[in-house]
């Protein structure tokens, strides 16, 4: 697998007035491309550090990507300083001098003098189009390498990398045969680490594929890539490895790539043809949302009650003020009512009800922010299960891993065909 180094310029960067975005963009395409980034610098306008990343680029990695700094004004640094790494000399191109005193002639401007550095180039290197600005890009061979400078204004490099460098690279490296492929495996229930552990020696090194970890809104991300001889054995490494994976981590693993967890809800009970309604607290409707961001919802979901308060809780969905008054509106009692609740009222098969603490206020020793009942309820045999949660973090994070593991319950409900998992 081709191995990458990203060079982020600009000191803008680093005083945290601008995100490095561009080096967020160039990984999630190398990736899809199969090119594995291997590491990445942001600098400053600086010679020094400009040349110390690109000698760094050059000595770990095949491809050398940078944005940034080829304007035409002094701080804009590197292009000088990346051939002067590779020890080539710039020379004006005719070609590209004609098209910047165009464009300053169409803006009716004179071409100031230092623009003239934007129309200098190596010898034998290929100059990438910028559509959107002034500055060009550039892709030079080195020996085995391959250094590419970009443009630091998004739009511009995201341009042309797509329509100018990604054709080279792929080219280049023959990755039109696409022999390296990808998934994700998504996991709910064991931490990364945890997850780590359940991996074992498949996270060793391999040359056939590598494993990454991604610890996601409380999900963790498996990321794979596989790179065979082709890409049907590409294919049959990774669908070994996934069977390996789906093994050990078993009905912790609730989706693959784009798939979600309530994609998973509706794929189990439109197949079951069952219903779902929600007795929502601390998740505000969040539960719902989710739920109905799938088109056709409709079809196995009832609704939901936001009974956030006391009295909404007694009004819509009949729990008692003794229960309330007794273990609180953040307990399993009250859990267990609101979705019996919701299940009298609907006619629906399946209940869930969430209620807990979310923060940051309204904590105790006894039930401290995190503290949160999810009920499952079966409305047929009244089967009924309550999981108890102490979640760590945000106001929203409480939520959505509350929404999530609420879900999650379902989920595990319906694969294993009514036994709580
Ligand atoms: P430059 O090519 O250095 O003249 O960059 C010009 C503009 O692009 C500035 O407004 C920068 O804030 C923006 N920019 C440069 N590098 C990045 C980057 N890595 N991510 C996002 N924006 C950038
Ligand atoms: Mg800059």
């Amino acid at each position: 697998m081709k191995k990458a180094y990203i060079i982020s310029t600009g000191t803008e960067l680093l005083l945290g007035t601008t995100m490095d975005s561009n080096s967020v963009y160039l990984s999630e395409k190398l990736r899809d491309i199969g090119i594995k980034v291997i590491g990445k610098s942001t600098v400053g306008d600086s010679r020094i550090h400009i040349k110390n990343a690109f000698e760094l680029g050059l000595k770990s990695a095949d491809i050398v990507i940078s944005s940034g700094g080829l304007g035409p004004t002094l701080d804009d640094l590197t292009k000088e300083t990346a051939c002067e790494t590779m020890g080539v000399k710039l020379e004006i191109v005719e070609d590209e001098l004609r098209k910047l005193e165009e464009f300053f002639k169409r803006r009716k401007r004179a071409m100031p003098k230092i623009n003239k550095k934007q129309a200098m180039f190596p010898q034998g290197a290929i100059i990438l189009k910028n559509h959107l600005g002034t500055a060009p890009g550039m892709c030079l061979k080195t020996g085995e390498k391959l250094v590419a400078l970009l443009p630091g204004p998004p739009r511009e490099m995201k341009r042309m990398y797509l329509e100018e460098l990604e054709p080279v690279l792929k080219n280049e490296f023959e990755l039109e045969k696409n022999k390296a492929i990808m998934k994700t495996i998504k996991v709910l229930g064991p931490g990364e680490s945890q997850v780590e552990e359940m991996l074992g020696d498949l996270m060793e090194d391999n040359r056939q594929y590598s494993i990454a970890l991604l610890a996601q809104e409380g999900e963790v991300h498996i990321k794979l890539t596989v790179e065979g001889q082709d890409f049907n054995d590409s294919q049959a490494i990774m669908k070994q490895i996934t069977d390996e994976i789906e093994k050990r981590l078993q009905h912790n693993v609730i989706g693959y790539d784009d798939e979600t967890l309530a994609l998973k809800i509706a794929e189990l009970m439109l197949k079951q043809g069952k219903t779902l309604a929600l007795a929502e607290s601390c998740t505000g409707g969040l539960l719902a949302k989710m739920i109905t961001d799938l088109p056709g919802s409709s079809q196995y979901f009832w609704g939901s009650a936001t009974s956030y308060s006391n009295s909404a809780k007694t009004a819509i969905l009949n729990v008692k003020t003794e229960t309330l008054e007794e273990y609180g509106a953040v307990s399993e009692e009250v859990a267990r009512e609101m979705a019996a609740g919701i299940l009298n009222n609907s006619a629906a098969d399946f209940a869930l009800a969430v209620t807990g603490i979310a923060g940051p206020e309204g904590g105790s020793e006894e039930k401290p922010v995190g503290t949160v009942f999810i009920c499952l309820l079966n409305g047929h045999g009244q089967d009924y299960q309550v999981k108890k949660m102490s979640f760590v973090g945000d106001r929203d994070a409480i939520r959505a891993l509350s929404a999530k593991t609420a879900l999650d319950l379902l989920r595990r409900y319906l694969i294993s065909g009514g036994v709580h998992k």
